[in-house]
């Protein structure tokens, strides 16, 4: 499978100290070609994204803050997110990358590529997120006569910028599965939060409680997610996240192991859609990012991993029964929530 890479992206990098560094890209790519993987580093395809695209998510204003901000090189976005010398042009970058995968799933089917900021908000960013990628990208794609898109967030984190772009809107259905917001940030994704006006219904969040795995991301794909995503009936998904739901991760609590992130993989290449993309972006354990992207990446592509999961990562059981029946509780909740809008068993 194709994977279009932009250098740039290296320079998306928080600096010395901070767990988001820009490294992650190039250290993965350097990855998968000493395995030999199955998967074609290509070059970026089209044009970069131009201040118009970006104008189609968010407002000039902050847009404008960016720029002199990434000029000056000092100040803060959020809390955990400073702003650095270049930060605009390394967004950009970012940007052109998803951009350019969902050119290659448009083309082909379905393409693999990083991205994911879901964190950027129409005038705000933070997360470690100044431009949303994704939102962009899904804008783009409308403009070219892509009607429906489905957005398969499955980052650890809710995408409280993602749910806030396209809260009032039918035409993007926004699906995330995530740690309970109570227990993490961003603090927002709760299953009631559902949208609004003639988006009402075309937010669904999935709020997992800690220690949720592979049987629990089961039980909500199998009978939440996949009823409504198949009456949605998307023209193009777009899936993303990374290894941070897997269990060592420093910045969260999930209980994901490498076989379940190959699991998730699987699911988002089975959404029903003519066209996907699955984009990577997030994981604060270096010692797994690589062969937890590669799982997702993996089980999108349906290839079996060149090695035993569980000799990856020893796979514990982190999720018990009780998280399980957690689980359990919160589908048959949304279940009730949902078939007021879609078709499925309450
Ligand atoms: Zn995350």
């Amino acid at each position: 499978m194709k994977f279009p890479y932009v250098p740039g992206v290296k320079d998306y990098d928080f600096g010395y100290g901070h767990p988001f560094r820009g490294d992650r890209f190039p250290k993965f790519v350097r990855f998968i070609r000493r395995l030999g993987a199955p998967i074609e580093i290509i070059d970026p395809v089209g044009e970069p994204p131009t201040f118009q695209d970006l104008l189609r998510v968010h407002d000039k204003g902050y847009l404008d803050k960016l720029i002199e901000m990434s000029r000056k090189g000092f100040g803060l976005i959020s809390l955990d997110t400073p702003a650095f010398k270049g930060m605009w042009e390394a967004s950009l970058s970012l940007v052109y990358s998803a951009l350019s995968a969902i050119r290659v799933a448009l083309r082909e089917g379905s393409s693999l590529g990083f991205g994911g900021a879901h964190h950027a908000g129409v005038r705000e960013g933070g997360g470690f997120c100044l431009i949303n990628d994704v939102a962009v990208a899904a804008r783009w794609a409308q403009s070219q006569g892509v009607d429906r898109v489905l957005i398969f967030d499955h980052d650890a984190h809710h995408g409280n910028g993602t749910m806030e772009i396209f809260y009032e809107d039918d035409s993007v259905l926004y699906v995330s599965l995530h740690q309970d917001p109570a227990t993490i940030y961003p603090g927002v994704g709760f299953l009631h939060q559902v949208g609004r006006g003639k988006g009402e219904g075309y937010t669904v969040n999935v709020p997992l409680p800690p220690k949720a795995g592979p049987e629990s991301y089961k039980i909500a794909i199998e009978e939440l997610v996949v009823p409504i995503t198949e009456s949605f009936d998307a023209d193009l998904v777009i899936a993303h996240g990374g290894s941070d739901p897997h269990y060592s991760d420093p910045l969260t609590n999930l209980g994901q192991t490498i076989e379940g992130l190959w699991e998730l993989g699987g699911w988002a290449s089975s959404l029903k859609s003519k066209s996907k993309v699955n984009l990577l972006i997030s994981g604060y354990n270096e010692e797994i990012r690589n062969w937890g992207w590669l799982a997702l990446s993996y089980g999108f592509m349906g290839e079996v991993l060149p090695k035993d999961p569980r000799e990856v990562d020893g796979s514990p059981e982190i999720e018990d029964d009780r998280v399980i029946r957690r689980t359990r509780a919160l589908i048959d909740e949304g279940k009730k929530v949902f078939s007021k809008y879609w078709n499925v068993r309450g």
